[in-house]
């Protein structure tokens, strides 16, 4: 396993991290397959991956409430004794969220679950610009230094699902965040923060971890043949998923990356590439098929929109942007499932099926997308129910 130092934290943490958020589990989520996961997460160790990223609402059964994953990963490390040998992260959900004493809460409940005394690396979860206002408003930096003093967490850092600003507003704003965690593959270079995200955080001095290197597993599933022909004609010959994680890895910026792998087999995969990926190695030719792919990739979206937003704000509350967002992503790689979490992570008012097709936005949009059809082939391609788990 390769090492880098994860920003100012000091710590070294393997290249790889475990993700936890998708557990071999039996019928529904929160019922996690304990056996195979255990064997799943040991041999993951005993090669080297040395980071655990866990959260409060990992392998719950809905979107927004309290997961099984803390309580089993807390499980898992006592009594396979690996406490000592793995970073431990948890994640405060911002969304359950108004005042400090909700903070100290759950909180408190993480640590129970976790079975610890110290929190290795702590977040707030999925920040964006509503969340970050409301921990400014409720004092939350004075809980997060109070975590920090008192010994409970020895690193604080953060999660963020926003745009640029945001990112440079987080990390400016609280001097005492360590490492930031984003969303960044191939596909997303300029998706929320990006790639540009990932190097302001690391330029901050900051520790960077990635989320999402596989998509969710979507860029390594159901492959178009044309996808497969342009990879064929690389300079270095690498699988699909080597690509992917190569293209992170790459990267000096990047200092780990947590993928959830649910099989030994995945885990040995993703190792060996780990163990084979350098800094700086993909020739320019090939930085630019990267490039190619992800621009085939592109052209299978469902409209052109582009999120530019002059369509908002609806009269009836539709987020148009966030619905074509998801719509756009599912077609283009072919995988409804994959998108719909994010889809029916929107308030539920503001989904597609709220469009009442009065079309006060049609000759508002710069794209010439006619908004209510497209809104009604959103509804149509989810449905009204989440319930791909
Ligand atoms: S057509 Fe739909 S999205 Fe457009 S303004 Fe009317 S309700 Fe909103
Ligand atoms: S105006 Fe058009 S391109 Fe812009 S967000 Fe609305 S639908 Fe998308």
């Amino acid at each position: 396993m390769k090492y880098r130092t994860l920003g100012k934290t000091g710590e070294k943490v393997s290249i790889l991290g475990f993700g936890a958020m998708r557990l071999p589990h039996f019928e529904t989520n929160d019922q996690i397959d304990v056996k195979t996961s255990d064997e799943i997460l040991s041999y993951g160790i005993d090669n080297g991956i040395n980071i655990i990223d866990t959260a409060y609402s990992y392998h719950a059964n809905n979107l927004s409430g309290k997961g099984k994953c803390e309580e089993y990963i807390g499980n898992f490390l006592n009594e396979h004794s690996y406490r000592d040998e793995v970073l431990l992260t948890a994640k405060m959900p911002s969304w359950l969220i108004e005042t400090k004493e909700d903070m100290e809460k759950i909180f408190e409940s993480q640590m129970k679950d976790l079975q610890t005394d110290c929190i290795d690396l702590y977040m707030l979860h999925s920040l964006n610009e509503d969340y970050w206002k409301m921990y400014r408003e409720i004092g939350a930096f004075e809980f997060m230094d109070s975590l920090l003093e008192s010994g409970k967490v020895k690193h604080i850092g953060f999660s963020a699902h926003t745009e640029m600003d945001w990112i440079v507003d987080i990390v400016d704003d609280y001097d005492k965040f360590e490492f930031g965690l984003t969303q960044l593959n191939y596909l997303d270079e300029r998706y929320q923060s990006g790639r540009e995200g990932v190097e302001y955080i690391h330029k901050m001095g900051l520790g960077t971890m990635i989320m999402e290197p596989l998509r969710g597993g979507r860029l390594i599933q159901n492959i178009p043949q044309d996808i497969m022909d342009l990879w064929d004609t690389a300079e270095e010959k690498r699988t699909p998923l080597e690509w992917a994680f190569q293209y992170l890895w790459n990267m000096e910026e990047v200092d780990t990356v947590l993928s959830g792998m649910n099989s030994i087999q995945q885990v040995k995969e993703n190792i060996e590439i780990a163990n084979k990926s350098e800094i700086n190695s993909i020739s320019k030719n090939d930085l630019n098929l990267i490039k190619e792919v992800a621009w085939e990739y592109k052209q299978r979206k469902g409209n052109d929109c582009t999120g530019c937003q002059y369509c908002m704000p609806c009269p009836h509350g539709v987020d148009v942007a966030g619905c074509f967002r998801e719509y756009n992503i599912a077609k283009m790689l072919n995988n409804p499932a994959g998108s719909a979490m994010h889809y029916f992570s929107l308030e539920s008012d503001t989904r597609a099926d709220k469009c009442i097709h009065c079309d006060d936005c049609l000759y508002h949009c710069p794209q010439m997308i006619h908004i209510s059809e497209d809104l009604k082939k959103v509804d149509e391609f989810f449905g009204r129910k989440y319930d791909y788990f």
